[in-house]
């Protein structure tokens, strides 16, 4: 087994790994600042594209910046237009009000070109905090977009060298992959406890499993008695069991749960989410047996199913691939306003659960406001109705 790190704070004992992350952003924040007081720099991200593993190999810390808070949109708006997504006015609204300590602790940004409201936000971040743009190709499947990528993280890997004043060996670049492949596989594992008749938990909770920042020691334990914890409880029976929901769309970053908790308190269980903060960047590891670890950290975070690519159909893919393994029996699509890319996109994955699939589809597009809570509970409930309906037609 891969050892991660030898730092104290694996020694915290927790008494169980739910009460363990719910505490998450507050281990998060103590971890950060011990590490600050010893001299390690935070590099904050706010993208899946991003390979933790180059700065973890720099020897800092990469945190995650993403925005889930209603409270930061109001002054982001100074700024912002008002129809941009929320995630982006949430995480530029932390930046404005000074108000997330990991983006307080960042020496530096680490953001890449994804979609137009991100970039364009970035634009104004950067009149005050320093920050290095990744250029992500946008065509995936041009024969020199792999080359043009493998460049980007060759670049990045010299900017990190030149900011920090240290050496990012090939080396070092391995050991953080070991470290991110076992919490990949451990998050994996967790999110296959899902796969069973009756899941041990919620879909809720699964989501609560992940932390702001990877490779933390104490994190990879906590996964791992989670695991043997929920292996081992017996599971009820399938009878009345809730509607197996499958989420996709844009991430539910911390905070911005809303949408996931409307859908379990009205009878549903979501049994997959293919989003960034579910299974998507978990779904692969990077190769360990690729000899240059750059090209291999390339491969793996390139392949990626994000909408902000052209085209995605790998996406549909993994759709595919999950409706085998979990089977859902509706496709729940969460759009923020103003996402684009995952808006336009939501026709195929309609077209997809409608005439492959032959499941429920319903598209949700709101905000970070509690305002249309009601209405979406409505329409949730509209739609298992229908799948009551249809599983006793096919009884
Ligand atoms: S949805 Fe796309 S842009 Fe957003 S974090 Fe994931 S990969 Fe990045
Ligand atoms: S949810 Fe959509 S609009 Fe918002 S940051 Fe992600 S890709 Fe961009």
């Amino acid at each position: 087994m891969a050892k991660c790190c030898g730092d104290k704070n694996s020694q915290i004992n927790a008494s169980g790994p739910l009460e363990w992350f719910g505490k998450m952003i507050q281990n998060c924040f103590e971890y950060a600042t011990q590490a600050k007081a010893k001299g390690k720099h935070i590099v904050g991200i706010m993208c899946e594209y991003t390979p933790r593993e180059l700065i973890m190999a720099a020897d800092a810390l990469p945190v995650c910046l993403c925005g889930g808070s209603a409270e930061m949109i109001g002054p982001a708006e100074e700024d912002l237009p008002a129809n941009l997504c929320p995630l982006i006015k949430s995480t530029y609204g932390y930046h404005l009000e000074k108000a997330n300590p990991f983006l307080e602790m960042a020496d530096l940004i680490v953001a890449e070109t994804t979609c137009d409201g991100k970039k364009k936000m970035y634009e104004l971040m950067n009149q005050t905090r320093p920050m290095y743009v990744l250029e992500l190709p946008q065509k995936p499947e041009d024969s020199d977009a792999m080359a043009h990528w493998i460049s980007e993280l060759r670049k990045l890997r010299t900017k990190l060298q030149e900011q920090f004043d240290v050496e990012v060996t090939d080396e070092k670049i391995k050991k953080a992959i070991t470290v991110m492949n076992r919490e990949r596989r451990l998050r994996r594992q967790l999110a296959e406890l899902m796969k069973s008749k009756s899941p041990p938990l919620t879909g809720r909770q699964l989501l609560e499993f992940k932390s702001n920042i990877s490779g933390i020691c104490a994190d990879l334990k906590q996964y791992e008695k989670a695991i043997k914890f929920f292996k081992s409880q017996k599971t009820g029976s399938s009878k009345d069991s809730p509607v197996r929901v499958l989420m996709t769309g844009v991430p539910i970053v911390h905070g911005s749960e809303r949408v996931l908790d409307i859908i379990e308190s009205h009878g549903g269980l979501v049994v997959c989410m293919d989003n960034c903060t579910g299974l998507k960047p978990i779904l692969e590891d990077v190769d360990e047996t690729i000899e240059d670890p750059i090209v291999a950290l390339a491969e793996k975070y390139f392949r990626l199913p994000c909408s902000v690519m052209t085209k995605n159909d790998r996406r549909m893919d993994v759709l595919r691939k999950l409706f085998a393994e979990y089977r859902p029996q509706c496709i729940v699509e969460l759009i923020w306003q103003a996402c684009l890319t995952y808006d336009v996109e939501s026709y195929l994955v309609k077209k997809l659960a409608a005439e492959e699939l032959g499941i429920p589809y319903l598209r949700i597009e709101t905000d970070y406001s509690p305002s249309d809570s009601a209405r979406i509970a409505l329409r949730i409930e509209a739609l298992f109705e229908t799948v009551i309906e249809r599983a006793g037609q096919s009884d």
